[in-house]
C-alpha cells in the first residue's frame, strides 16, 4: 500500500479538507421535508439576472472550443463596469480559486500570513497547505482590529495580510481611517489581499474605493465574485483587480482556461444588466433590516452587517438551534463552526422570506428555551 502521507507535501498532513455536509436531497429525506431554504452559504438568493440563462444556453453551442484564452470580453466588461482598465482584471473560477493562486504566487514555506479570527476559513487552510505560518489576530467587538493586524504583520515580517471586508461571518465593514492605518502600518514586502465578495451589498456612502488604491500602486489585491449579488455561485466566476505587473504574475500561476465558457457568458450577460444591482442591494437592506428587527423582538441580538447575511447572538445552544431550524426547513450556519458559540449566521434576502424565517426562528428558539426540544444525538 502506498503511504501517500510520505509522498505529498508535508504541510498537508493534519489539514482537513472542506466538508460541505449533507446534500439538500439527503436533508429533505432525513427530515421528511418537501422544501428546504438555504440560508447557510450566503449565495445571492435571487439567482441570475433575467436573460443570463438564455445566453449561457446559447454559449453551449461552443462548448467544444476552449474558452478565449485572454478572456478579453469579460475583462473589458468588468473593467468598463468598474471604471478601470482591462489589464488590471484577472478572471478566475471564483474567489476560492484566486485564494489559491495568490497563496502560490506569494508564499514560500515558512512565510507568515496574518488574518483575523474569525474570518473566512479558506485563507488559513490554503496558506497552511503551502507551508506558510498562519498568525491569527482576534477581532475586537467582532470587528477587524486593523492596528493589531498591522502590528502582527510587522512583528512576523508577514508576506500577506488577508482582509475580508465586509468580514464573513460578522458582516462588519472596515472604515476609511482603519483602512488607511492598516496600509500605512504594513512592513515592507507585504501585501493586503482584500476579499470583497460582498462589496456590492455595501451602502455606497460607506463603501471604500479600493480600485483607486490599486490604480495608485498600493500593495493590494482586491478579489470580487459573481457568486453573490449576481446569483451565479454554481457557475464559479470571480476576478481580481490588481496592478498590471501583478496581473501577469498571477496568470503565470493560474492554469490556462481556468474559467469556462458558460461562466464567461453568464458574467458578460450579467454586466449588461448591471443597472439591476442597485435594486438587489436595496431589497437586501430591506430584508436584512426587517430580519434584524424581528430577531430583536424575539430576544436575539443581531450584529451590524453590510452584507447579505446577519450574525446573531441567539442566546441558546447554536448547534441545537441550527438543528431545530433544519427540521423546520431552514438551513443556517452554526457559530460554533467558526468559534462563535451561541451565534448563528443567516443569509439575508427578500423581506417576505425573512419574515417567514424570523417566525420559525422564534418558534425553534422558544422550544429550546422552554426545554421542549433537545438536540438529537
Ligand atoms: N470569500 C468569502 C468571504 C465568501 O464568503 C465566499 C463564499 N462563501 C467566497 C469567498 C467564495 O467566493 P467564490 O464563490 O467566488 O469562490
Amino acid at each position: 500500500m502506498t503511504d501517500w502521507n510520505s509522498i505529498v507535501r508535508g504541510s498537508l498532513i493534519g489539514l482537513e479538507p472542506y466538508r460541505p455536509g449533507a446534500s439538500l436531497d439527503e436533508l429533505k429525506e432525513a427530515y421528511g421535508l418537501d422544501e428546504i431554504v438555504k440560508l447557510n452559504w450566503n449565495e445571492g438568493l435571487e439567482g441570475p439576472f433575467p436573460g443570463v440563462e438564455e445566453e449561457v444556453i446559447a454559449e453551449l453551442d461552443r462548448a467544444w472550443i476552449y474558452p478565449a484564452e485572454a478572456y478579453s470580453d469579460l475583462r473589458e466588461s468588468v473593467a468598463a463596469w468598474l471604471g478601470t482598465s482591462p489589464e488590471r482584471i484577472v478572471p478566475s473560477h471564483g474567489i476560492q480559486a484566486l485564494i489559491a493562486t495568490v497563496a502560490h504566487a506569494f508564499l514560500e514555506p515558512g512565510d507568515s500570513v496574518v488574518l483575523t479570527a474569525p474570518t473566512y476559513g479558506l485563507y488559513a487552510t490554503t496558506c497552511a497547505a503551502v507551508g506558510a505560518r498562519v498568525v491569527e489576530v482576534p477581532s475586537r467587538e467582532l470587528r477587524h482590529d486593523v492596528d493589531a493586524l498591522a502590528a502582527a504583520a510587522r512583528e512576523t515580517s508577514a508576506r500577506l495580510v488577508w482582509l475580508c471586508d465586509p468580514n464573513n461571518p460578522t458582516g462588519a465593514l472596515v472604515e476609511r481611517d482603519e483602512w488607511e492605518r492598516l496600509l500605512n502600518g504594513l512592513p515592507g514586502r507585504c501585501a493586503v489581499v482584500v476579499d470583497e465578495a460582498y462589496a456590492e451589498y455595501v451602502d455606497p456612502a460607506v463603501r471604500l474605493d479600493r480600485l483607486a488604491d490599486v490604480e495608485a500602486g498600493a500593495p493590494i489585491v482586491v478579489m470580487r465574485t459573481f457568486s453573490k449579488i449576481f446569483g451565479l455561485a454554481g457557475l464559479r466566476l470571480g476576478y481580481a483587480v490588481v496592478g498590471e505587473q501583478l496581473a501577469e504574475l498571477l496568470d503565470v500561476v493560474q492554469e490556462p482556461f481556468n474559467v469556462n465558457r458558460a461562466a464567461l457568458a453568464a458574467g458578460r450577460a450579467s454586466l449588461r444588466r448591471a443597472e439591476l444591482v442597485e435594486g438587489r442591494r436595496l431589497a437586501n437592506v430591506q430584508g436584512r433590516e426587517r430580519l434584524a428587527e424581528r430577531l430583536r423582538e424575539a430576544g436575539a441580538t443581531p450584529y451590524p452587517s453590510q452584507a447579505n447575511f446577519l450574525l446573531v447572538d441567539v442566546g441558546v445552544d447554536d448547534l441545537a438551534l441550527t438543528d431545530g431550524l433544519a427540521r423546520r426547513g431552514f438551513l443556517v450556519r452554526a457559530g460554533s463552526e467558526f468559534g462563535l458559540t451561541g451565534f448563528v449566521r443567516i443569509t439575508t434576502g427578500p423581506t417576505p422570506l425573512m419574515e417567514r424565517f424570523a417566525e420559525t426562528l422564534a418558534e425553534a428558539r422558544g422550544a429550546l428555551l422552554g426545554g421542549r426540544e433537545v438536540l438529537e444525538a
